[in-house]
């Protein structure tokens, strides 16, 4: 019934893992996963629905010119996991699906913290967690299911709300290192290497994307070290690859982690366009910014084709602004935020 108001011309969908769906209670990152029967049913439903799936670098010359196209849908992959590789490509190869996968540099180095895996295996691991919040210990009891997803929001609240990105990494080393998680290794069970990244990003139907080097919340960071990380990510990808990559995607991308001095900062190095996490379709007001691009993200909590269509109409998207503001108003928590978590 809204679609007419709130449909845009395109949209921008954001994924994370795409893996078989991994059996136990706690999983505090599942809204990062989705299954490979998903993936190949969402791509038929954007399909079904009219729009067609072009690559980034068109669809934001397509927004720009603001001519009057079919829709177009675009999809993305953040962070560079291997399982992008080993599972996502060859069905979007197989429906011919073009993709851009936006790469952290120190993940596929080994030196950047995936930290929210890491304290997820530190939750599950053990039934106590000790940790220094303020300079106090605090033990915080994790032996039921409930009690290691409180553990897990409480410690990601304080380290995503309360430290600076720096101490945030400090803090995750020293709880890694007390109990016994293995951060490089992590990575190379997950991440991809850059024979593996070269291997994606020799078939035209992909596009490789800047993610920073050290997924740092850029907003975050004071303007000299967020310029630094996005540059030394972007030299990286370069070196590695033999071209310059043009788009980027902010990590995390909520607004406490993106800033328009940060899109000031991409705009001046050249890329072309960046996107956010912020949920919404592409519509025409999103030409004048094509530095704080919405996306749709494809919640592995809800794997439900029906919802495919429904953020395509984007009034769910609508409704959360709505409701944001209402709630913002009275103090509240809008419901509507569980169906937008924080993504990394
Ligand atoms: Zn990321």
């Amino acid at each position: 019934m809204m679609a007419p108001l709130t449909q845009g011309c395109g949209a921008v969908f954001m994924m994370h893992h795409v893996r078989p769906a991994r059996t136990g209670d706690f999983q505090p990152n599942a809204h990062l996963e989705i299954t490979p029967e998903f993936l190949r049913l969402a791509v038929e439903r954007i399909r079904a629905n009219g729009y067609e799936i072009i690559s980034l670098d068109e669809a934001v010359d397509l927004l720009k010119s603001g001519y009057g196209h079919h829709r177009y849908a675009v999809l993305t992959f953040d962070d560079g996991y291997r399982d992008n590789l080993e599972v996502a490509y060859p069905i979007l190869k197989e429906l011919q699906a073009p993709f851009t996968v936006f790469v952290t540099t120190g993940l596929v180095e080994r030196t950047t913290e995936l930290w929210w895996l890491a304290l997820e295996r530190i939750i599950a691991e053990n039934e106590e967690v000790v940790f220094t919040q303020a300079g106090e210990q605090n033990g915080i009891s994790c032996s039921t299911t409930a009690e290691k997803n409180t553990c897990f929001e409480r410690i990601v609240d304080y380290l995503t709300l309360e430290v600076g990105e720096l101490d945030q990494r400090k803090i995750v080393r020293a709880l890694s290192e007390k109990y016994g998680v293995d951060l490089a290794a992590l990575a190379d069970t997950q991440m991809m290497n850059w024979d593996e990244v070269r291997e994606l990003a020799s078939d035209p139907l992909v596009t490789i994307g800047a993610h920073t080097h050290s997924h740092y919340a850029l907003a975050r960071l004071d303007s000299s070290s967020a310029r630094a990380d996005v540059t030394k990510g972007m030299k990286l990808l370069e070196n590695e690859l033999g071209r310059r990559q043009k788009h980027f995607a902010y990590p995390y991308g909520k607004s406490h982690a993106v800033s328009l001095r940060d899109a000031d900062i991409l705009r001046d190095i050249g890329f072309s366009s960046s996107v956010t996490t912020l949920p919404g379709v592409l519509q025409s007001v999103n030409a004048r910014d094509p530095m704080m691009l919405p996306r749709v993200s494809l919640n592995g909590r809800f794997q439900d084709p029906a919802i495919v269509d429904q953020y395509l109409t984007g009034a769910p998207f609508a409704l959360y602004r709505a409701a944001r503001w209402a709630a913002s108003g009275f103090g509240v928590r809008s419901g509507f935020s569980r169906f937008f978590p924080s993504t990394r």
